[in-house]
């Protein structure tokens, strides 16, 4: 039997549950215009400034991964959804302060911005403080496109960068850190109305990951984290392995 609390929660979440399968079809159908298996292409939910109940539809809907801005409003999220059957995996996208280091370093699953090797102490440390851990999962973000507003590693124009030697140091500096597993790079585009525009942002950083393939072998370098809603498709076919959806899924911010 149908009650109204049952139809509510169906009309709630049916909306969600059809944008979740409506990226992951634009997913499939860009990798498959590359040429690459779709499967290759994790789709992060970015559920910033959105409720627990929401999260749990997307949850419900399949997607395995989320991602946050803030260690503070993701640890409630974190907190409501664990210990249930389809814990999702959790994901820092956001700049993390070296004072919020140690809460992230047990909270989230991956992160994807750091950005300094001040902060890869901060969070190799923290880490080793849990010794029932393994090696925390982090990504080098990295601004190619030399926006001021944007954090990351300074390498404007990717592998031309003047800054590449600095970074590699920082590389260099970060591999010595055992209780940190680096696993790729993540950017983030500058906005444009046409999502074409990105490309050649992408691209710089696929080029850069190849770079640090055959300059630090002993790291994996399998991750590229890149695309947002109005570009993930390009990125996946510039080779993007995490897309970070938040509009297309979720609707707009509020
Ligand atoms: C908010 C955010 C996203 C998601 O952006 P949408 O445009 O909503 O898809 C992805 N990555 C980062 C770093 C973000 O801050």
């Amino acid at each position: 039997m149908v009650t109204w609390n049952d139809s509510d929660e169906r009309l709630g979440s049916a909306p969600v549950a059809a944008q979740v399968a409506a990226v992951q079809a634009r997913i499939a159908a860009a990798a498959q215009r590359a040429g690459r298996d779709p499967r290759e292409v994790c789709l992060i939910a970015v559920s910033k400034t959105h409720p627990v109940a929401r999260v749990q539809q997307v949850v419900a809907a399949g997607v395995g991964h989320c991602g946050e801005n803030r260690v503070q409003e993701a640890e409630a999220k974190i907190t409501a959804l664990s210990g249930q059957a389809h814990a999702p995996q959790w994901h820092l996208i956001g700049h993390l302060q070296r004072n919020k280091a140690r809460r992230a370093a047990t909270l989230f699953d991956y992160i994807h911005s750091l950005d300094s090797v001040a902060l890869a102490h901060a969070l190799n440390h923290a880490r080793a403080e849990q010794p029932d851990m393994p090696p925390l999962p982090v990504l080098l973000q990295v601004n190619v496109s030399g926006e001021a507003s944007k954090s990351g590693f300074a390498l404007t124009g990717g592998i031309a960068a003047p800054q590449l030697p600095d970074f590699r140091a920082a590389v260099a500096a970060i591999r010595m850190l055992p209780h940190l597993a680096v696993q790729g790079l993540m950017t983030i585009a500058p906005y444009s109305p046409d999502p074409e525009q990105a490309r050649p942002i992408f691209r710089q950083v696929r080029l850069l990951r190849e770079h640090l393939c055959e300059a630090f072998p002993q790291l994996a370098w399998a991750q590229l984290s890149m695309g947002m809603s109005d570009d993930f498709e390009v990125a996946i076919t510039e080779g993007a392995t995490m897309v970070r959806v938040g509009r297309a899924i979720f609707g707009e911010r509020g």
